[in-house]
């Protein structure tokens, strides 16, 4: 079987790219790509030096905000790593009038995270009825005991001071119902204060006399 001539080979690889045409004009291409790319600016973060800029949306840690879980135990049921304790107990509280009913409440005894098993879903935030659990950004909190990676009730709500600020709503959206509903009681109250208060007109003194003679 005759070998076919270099001058009846394919134009293209069999990987599809084209075939070199002058021996050695790959390797001047690769170099040119090495040399454009060291000349280019370095992307490398200097971190720790420098703190990465991260997007507002970053998962890096849960904040709890306490007063707002009813401990409905939502978040530590959807948790697909079960990684959410909880601990409560039922108090009771007293009729708000004679004769009332007495009511119950849950009381949180014990709320933590442990996130050496949190895969960062986000599922328990998404869950939450009451607005309680937020995403923060901060990352910086590795330990050399994974013990100390379970973070207590106190230490979640530390982070609830770094979760940012929600971020604008676009200029042609609907007003939250929250806040419409807080700005017309605001506008309510502003206006009932603003109102002049007229003083009461005085009742002229009725004439005794006035009327004798008529009957
Ligand atoms: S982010 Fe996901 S894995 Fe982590 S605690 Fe929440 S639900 Fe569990
Ligand atoms: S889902 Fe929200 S309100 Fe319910 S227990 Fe979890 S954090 Fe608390």
């Amino acid at each position: 079987m005759s070998r076919p001539s270099p001058d009846h080979r394919p134009s293209t690889t069999p990987s599809g790219r084209p075939r070199p045409s002058v021996p050695g004009s790959g390797l001047a291409k690769g170099l040119a790509v090495t040399l454009r790319t060291m000349t280019k600016k370095t992307v490398t973060e200097q971190y720790p030096d420098a703190l990465p800029d991260l997007p507002p949306r970053t998962r890096g840690v849960i904040g709890l905000f306490e007063e707002n879980c009813t401990v409905c135990m939502l978040c530590a049921r959807e948790c697909p790593d079960w990684c959410i304790y909880i601990d409560s107990h039922k108090e009771t509280i007293p009729a708000a009038t004679p004769g009332g009913r007495e009511r119950s409440r849950n009381v949180l005894d014990r709320f933590a995270i442990d996130f050496s098993l949190c895969m960062y879903c986000g599922i328990c935030i998404e869950v939450c009825p009451f607005d309680a659990l937020f995403w923060s950004p901060e990352f910086e909190y590795a330990e050399t005991d994974i013990r100390d990676l379970t973070h207590e009730r106190d230490k979640l709500r530390e982070w609830m001071w770094t979760v940012p600020a929600p971020p604008a709503l676009d200029p042609g959206a609907e007003e939250p119902k929250e806040i419409a509903a807080a700005r017309k009681t605001a506008e309510k109250l502003a206006a009932a204060q603003a109102e002049p208060t007229e003083p009461k007109a005085q009742a002229e003194p009725t004439d005794p006399k006035e009327g004798e003679g008529q009957s």
